[in-house]
């Protein structure tokens, strides 16, 4: 096991009802922005539920964050804040709605002139403007870890952000959320967290025994709440197992220890920045063709997954790998998420080559576990997507 420190100090409220407990978590006589997205929380009953819970605090509004956070948007909510003097940031909505107020934590408390420097040049937060959250989508991990991914349409750029300031104050997650939520972004839940643990996982040296079984416990566990939750999201036993999965798999508990991969999320990021595509269906076209381009290198660790997550009984150690990447497409494919690029986009035949540019660009010389999949292969991976 590498050496590692864990702090993780967002306190979650969890279960029916916990909404109403935001009064007693927020400080006393903070000024609130009320950060949310395009308006699912006006009509599935949230908005009215944190209105009535925060009724005698001071609290402004700022809705119409989109899915994928929009810079530009952001930084309207920004001058907000300066201008009203806000204490503290709430977000009421999925990823996109709290990885908008990670950076708007950040930025409020940032010196320099331009706040998209925080990403272009991956400077680390300490200190933020405090928030926390009230999420209505499982899928991101958002609520309890400390990153944000932050969209710029003007120069098709989708960024990174992170540091030990950026952890939520407290988090309330009631399953309740689940049931307004569309299938296809149920669906798109399941692939992220899913992602998630491939990424934190699949990953060399093998050697931490204890967070491989936290891991799989997790990937078996969203296998088996998947055809439910798509079927039934108001079930809150399983919406239950659906949100907790889904915090679990990216609050940092997992990746100690262990080095993590990332570069299927550091693609996809490109293929969201280019087509608009979902982030997780981005996560489903990258990760067959990643894991294909990698047999050599990931095959043990492959071949473990197929056996003790897929029950995968024969073969050799090569033929349970391939085996494995089969099970994990099927398991998309019955989400009803696609894995090729071509089934999302009929304009792909350059993308390999402008994903390599970009990652040249940004001086990204390698990613992965051990930084050594080159601009170079990630133009392989791409094509091998299409
Ligand atoms: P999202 O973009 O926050 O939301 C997707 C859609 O779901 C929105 O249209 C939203 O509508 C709707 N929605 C949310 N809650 C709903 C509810 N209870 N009922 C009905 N509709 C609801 O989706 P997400 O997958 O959670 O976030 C994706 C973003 O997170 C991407 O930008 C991705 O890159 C990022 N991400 C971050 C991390 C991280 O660690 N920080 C990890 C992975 C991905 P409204 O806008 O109308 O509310
Ligand atoms: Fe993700």
């Amino acid at each position: 096991m590498l050496n590692f420190e864990f702090k993780n100090p967002t306190k979650i409220l969890f279960g029916k009802g916990e909404i109403a407990k935001l009064s007693q978590e927020v400080p006393k006589n903070a000024k609130i922005l009320m950060v949310y997205g395009g308006g699912s929380i006006k009509t599935n009953g949230i908005y009215e539920q944190v209105k009535t819970a925060l009724k005698d605090f001071e609290m402004i509004e700022f809705g119409g964050v989109p899915a994928n956070p929009e810079y530009s948007v952001l930084l309207k909510a920004l001058d907000i804040i300066k201008k009203e003097k806000i204490t503290f940031l709430l977000a009421v909505g999925g990823g996109s709605v709290i990885d908008g107020v990670k950076f708007l934590s950040s930025a409020a408390l940032y010196k320099g002139a331009e706040p998209w420097d925080i990403l272009a040049n991956s400077i680390r937060t300490y200190e933020g403007l405090p928030f926390g959250t009230v999420l209505t989508l499982p899928a991101t991990g958002s609520e309890m870890n400390s990153s944000s991914v932050i969209s710029r349409k003007e120069t098709k750029q989708k960024l990174a952000m992170g540091g030990p300031g950026l952890f939520p104050v407290f988090s309330i997650l009631d399953p309740q959320v689940i049931k307004s939520i569309p299938q296809k972004q149920i669906a798109n839940g399941l692939t992220d967290a899913f992602t998630h643990v491939l990424e934190q996982y699949m990953t060399y040296p093998i050697g931490a025994w204890l967070q491989d079984r936290f891991a799989e416990s997790i990937m078996q566990t969203l296998i088996e709440v998947a055809p439910k939750i798509m079927t039934d999201p108001s079930d809150y036993t399983i919406a239950s197992e659906f949100m907790w999965c889904c915090t679990m798999a990216l609050n940092g508990l997992i990746q100690k220890g262990v080095p993590g991969d990332w570069a299927i999320h550091s693609m996809g990021h490109e293929l969201t920045a280019l087509y608009g595509i979902d982030h997780a269906r981005t996560l489903a076209i990258i990760a067959p063709s990643h894991y294909r381009y990698n047999i050599e290198s990931k095959k043990e660790k492959l071949a473990q997954y197929a056996e003790r997550v897929w029950n995968v009984k024969n073969g050799s150690t090569l033929e349970k790998a391939h085996e494995a990447i089969l099970k994990t497409e099927e398991f998309f494919n019955s989400l009803d998420i696609k894995t090729k690029l071509s089934e999302y986009t009929t304009d792909f035949s350059s993308t390999g080559k402008i994903i390599e540019e970009n990652f040249n660009q940004r001086g990204l010389k390698g990613i992965g576990e051990h930084r050594n999949l080159t601009p170079a292969d990630v133009r392989q991976i791409v094509e091998m997507s299409f």
